[in-house]
């Protein structure tokens, strides 16, 4: 097969058609205000279509239709296999679809299109399958009980689960929740973030076609202080999965302590430490891990290794290396397949990450990058950017830029490393780099993060636990750990 080109793909986005309606019980609707926003690519700042703006009153009604669906059993009540069988056939779809979805992430996000294609879309699908595939492989308890009693523990679906997601992975964050979720049987309210509604929609409609019923599953494109306020305080929404910055997740606390204490669970951010010790055996394969640690998805990961601490009898040699893999980023259009860096997600935020890295000037040494890129017509480029000297009170090395930024600090033992590494409000991952394994374990226990990576940087698969401590927040996605936080656990005694 011919490598498919940027033409191809400008082609096909010419001719594609892009969802643009909230999906309330089963149904592809308008906002009940009739109010739209428009859809952007933040690569060209074309407006690619304008999107259902739902609020407060799409809630209600997909709340309802979520409830009914749930108390109807439908879903709920159907059988493991049966169930299993329909989000089979989702993940099938995604794949079948997977050009046309890539396409829809790279267009909505900026994201390059090689990204998408062999990242994003297979994940999402991979995801999906795992959580179709666990269903049928749950079993539940018997507890201890005294003779002529039976004392069983069953996880039960929560009802509705509402679900508030973030763009830099629009598509594998919404499947990140709505996977296990729906495998456990409840009935689910999507929110995409406003800046890139179009693959939820497009799941949905996935997830119909696969047999889903009705109001198992609504989406409400919309903004967040919004629908997403709605969905938080709404009294009907039993549960509440988040994935976004710190700062929105407290206001999800506030919002379930304001209505009906429902559970929320929070994926937030992350300052995510890399430790290169001098003892590390392949400094090209670190390198190249703390280049894509920090480049890859333009920086907008929450747990991207944006800080990298270097033993210092190393950190020159280090630093160079990396500044070299940062050189050979191909910065451009996201529809380039040779493109490995695109736009950031807007201009608003590539104006937030450029104040980042002005605070970065004056503060410690510009080794590399710090401009913003214009391509076409778009001002949503900033290239790979590498601050040395620095020190970890800085801004650079306290917030999170969500951004291509990484900030090299300098230690001299194991201990300071480890102080510096956990001075951080955030806990979300960490890597260490040393080829003792004494060091690895000890250093490793004592990272306060959800993830810690040896000799790799930010690994992880859907059959691994993902989430953070600290204020990068609470609660588990990926893994059969997911199922805690849709399921609740009731016993029930039989006296006999
Ligand atoms: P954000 O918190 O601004 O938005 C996330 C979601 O919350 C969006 O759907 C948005 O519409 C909604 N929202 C915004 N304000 C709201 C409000 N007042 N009430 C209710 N909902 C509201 O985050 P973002 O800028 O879209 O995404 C970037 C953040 O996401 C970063 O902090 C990043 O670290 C985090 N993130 C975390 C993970 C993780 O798993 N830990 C994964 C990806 C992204």
């Amino acid at each position: 097969m011919t490598e498919r080109n940027r033409d191809h793909w400008a082609a096909e986005a010419r001719a594609l058609a892009f969802p643009r309606r909230a999906l309330v019980d089963g149904r592809f609707v308008d906002a009940v205000s009739g109010a739209t926003f428009d859809c952007v690519d933040p690569a060209t700042g074309r407006v690619l279509t304008t999107v259902a703006a739902c609020d407060a009153a799409d809630v209600d009604l997909a709340v309802a239709a979520a409830r009914r669906s749930f108390e109807s059993g439908v879903w709920s009540r159907r059988a493991p296999g049966e169930r299993k069988a329909v989000l089979l056939r989702l993940a099938e779809l995604i794949r079948a679809h997977r050009d046309e979805l890539a396409l829809l992430e790279t267009l909505d996000t900026g994201k390059p299109i090689a990204d998408t294609l062999h990242g994003d879309i297979p994940g999402a699908a991979a995801t999906v399958q795992w959580y179709a595939e666990a269903i049928d492989k749950l079993y539940d308890e018997i507890a201890p009980a005294p003779p002529g009693h039976l004392a069983l523990v069953r996880r039960e679906p929560l009802g509705v689960v509402g679900a508030v997601v973030p763009w830099n992975f629009p598509l594998e964050m919404a499947v990140w929740k709505c996977a296990p979720a729906l495998a456990a049987g409840n009935s689910v309210v999507l929110k995409p973030a406003e800046q890139s509604p179009l693959t939820a929609l497009r799941f949905a409609e996935l997830a119909h076609e696969a047999g889903l019923p009705p109001g198992v599953l609504a989406v409400l494109p919309g903004f967040g202080p919004t629908a997403g306020k709605a969905l938080g305080l709404h009294m009907d929404v039993d549960c509440l999965a988040f994935t976004g910055s710190t700062e929105v997740g407290k206001l999800f606390l506030i919002y379930a302590g304001q209505s009906n204490l429902k559970q929320v669970w929070l994926e937030c951010g992350g300052k995510s430490p890399n430790l290169v010790f001098a003892d590390c055996r392949d400094l090209d394969a670190a390198a190249d891990a703390a280049a894509h640690g920090i480049f890859f998805n333009q920086g907008e990961v929450c747990s991207a290794a944006s800080r990298l601490l270097v033993e210092r009898s190393i950190a020159e040699v280090f630093t160079a290396k990396v500044a070299e893999r940062a050189r050979a980023v191909r910065l451009g259009d996201p529809l380039d397949p040779a493109t490995t860096m695109g736009a950031m997600i807007d201009e608003r935020h590539t104006d937030r990450v450029l104040a980042h890295i002005e605070a970065g000037r004056r503060q410690a040494h510009l080794a590399l990058g710090g401009n913003r890129v214009v391509v076409g017509d778009s001002r949503a480029f900033v290239e790979p950017t590498i601050f040395t000297g620095v020190d970890n009170d800085h801004v650079i090395a306290r917030e999170e830029i969500f951004g291509p930024v990484l900030a090299i600090l300098p230690f001299d033992t194991e201990e300071e490393a480890i102080a510096i590494a956990n001075d951080t409000i955030y806990g979300l991952a960490a890597s260490v780099w040393t080829a003792d394994l004494g060091r690895a374990h000890r250093v490793g226990e004592r990272l306060k993060a959800g993830t810690v990576s040896v000799n790799c940087v930010d690994a992880g698969s859907t059959a691994t636990p993902f989430g953070g401590f600290k204020q990068s927040g609470f609660g588990r996605d990926l893994s059969l750990h997911a199922f805690d936080k849709f399921t609740g656990l009731k016993t029930t005694w039989i006296s006999y």
